[in-house]
């Protein structure tokens, strides 16, 4: 379906049009007719699916539809800071032909954010875009005007109950007027998240578009390492194939330090994100990455959802992820939109159980690669939890030890 079906307003079609999309996406196609009929919804819909469009189209359209009243009229509440800044910029190009105005709240780490988002909100906005506890710090101040809100909605919200949002939700939803449309993304749909369905969504019309399966043309390919060989097999990765820029994830942030400082000192051009550098320096290390200044960054999951930089091709695990989910976002973070991309995941020995799981997950037995020839043998792949694929594949499991 074309955006031009849709009969939109032709200040949005414009930003549309400059945004360069033209087709509508699957989760597009089913989510804007109910949003713009004024229904609820309940979409599972990953990230890489044109989720965030698929709600703020909708929601734009129909803000135009009435004059601004300086208050706030949609509220979209995210998990993260990063999340926030790109909603914000996709909003930003998608309404540059119209008067909507909007403000990312995500707070920082110095006091002098909070005065200028005080100030922002003080002066009102059409849809702001928040993360929920820096939200409700300014609500309880008692100067943001939310009686006229009329959307509200809740972006991976598997996520944020995931990182104990629960509470500042519910205290934000509570303060909201009762009779407002409710759109709830999230793109896994556990008991906890269907219960919050239950409690805020009033005859939502249900949406399933995600499935937890990262797109088919992600090359995917794994390594049976010891932990020993994840460093020069790192590197040789990083020689050996080409691509424009190399995202490369870590479990725990002392890993990424670590990883980001020995691939410099080996002369690789490398950045590192998380959660210990400050909101100004993760901007910058994300300008420098996006900009392609700096090819490969080293990052925690805090970058393993929502963040959209169309130029990854290549995604490399240092580490297995902990779960499925976090595994099919990362991966997701490359072949963007009409890209493809490759996605490697270095399985060390304590992890084959953890990678077997995932695998599982998706229904996917992922190709475990044989290892360079200068790294010597690796161990064999042998997990105690088996995944769910057919034996007659099994044979991809086991390189034979010559081969490696
Ligand atoms: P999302 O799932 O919202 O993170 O979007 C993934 C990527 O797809 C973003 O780069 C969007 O700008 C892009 N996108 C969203 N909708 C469309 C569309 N209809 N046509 C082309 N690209 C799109």
């Amino acid at each position: 379906m074309r955006f031009t079906e849709f009969n939109f307003h032709p200040d949005l079609l414009e930003g549309i049009q400059s945004s360069n999309y033209e087709i509508a996406t699957p989760v597009q196609e089913q989510v804007i007719p109910p949003i713009l009929a004024g229904k609820d919804i309940i979409a599972s819909a990953q990230t890489g699916t044109g989720k965030t469009a698929a709600f703020l189209l909708p929601i734009i359209h129909r803000l135009l539809q009435n004059e601004s009243t300086g208050n706030v009229r949609a509220l979209i509440i995210v998990p993260t800071r990063e999340l926030a800044i790109q909603i914000a910029q996709h909003l930003e190009g998608l309404t540059y032909f119209t008067s909507i105005s909007s403000l990312a709240v995500y707070g920082g780490s110095d006091a002098n954010n909070f005065v200028g988002e005080k100030k922002a909100l003080q002066m009102g906005a059409d849809i702001i875009i928040c993360t929920p506890g820096r939200f409700i710090a300014h609500l309880n101040m008692g100067y943001v005007s939310i009686k006229g809100l009329q959307f509200l909605v809740l972006d991976e919200a598997d996520r944020m109950l995931d990182m104990g949002f629960q509470d500042e939700i519910n205290r934000i939803i509570t303060q909201l007027p009762a009779k407002r449309q409710t759109l709830l993304f999230s793109a896994t749909m556990p008991p906890k998240i269907r219960s919050l369905a239950k409690q805020i969504l009033v005859h939502p019309v249900e949406v399933n578009i995600a499935i937890s399966r990262p797109p088919e043309k992600i090359l995917q390919r794994a390594f049976v390492v010891y932990e020993s060989q994840k460093l020069p097999l790192t590197k040789y990765l990083l020689t050996k194939t080409s691509y424009k820029n190399a995202l490369i994830f870590c479990s725990r942030k002392q890993n990424v330090k670590v990883l980001a400082r020995m691939l410099k000192q080996n002369g690789f051009n490398a950045e590192e994100m998380h959660s210990d550098l400050v909101q100004s320096q993760r901007e910058n290390v994300l300008n420098t990455f996006t900009s392609g200044r700096v090819p490969i960054l080293v990052a925690t999951d805090i970058l393993s959802r929502g963040i959209d930089i169309d130029t990854i091709d290549l995604v490399i695990n240092y580490d297995v992820p902990r779960d499925g989910e976090d595994y099919v976002h990362r991966i997701g973070r490359t072949a963007r939109a009409e890209a493809e991309g490759m996605a490697f995941t270095l399985v060390g020995e304590k992890e084959q159980n953890s990678f077997a799981a995932i695998e599982s997950l998706i229904d996917k037995e992922v190709e475990k690669a044989v290892l360079p020839h200068f790294l010597g043998a690796g161990p064999d792949w042998h997990p105690r939890k088996k995944s769910t694929t057919p034996k007659s594949k099994k044979k991809f499991y086991k390189p034979r030890r010559g081969q490696r």
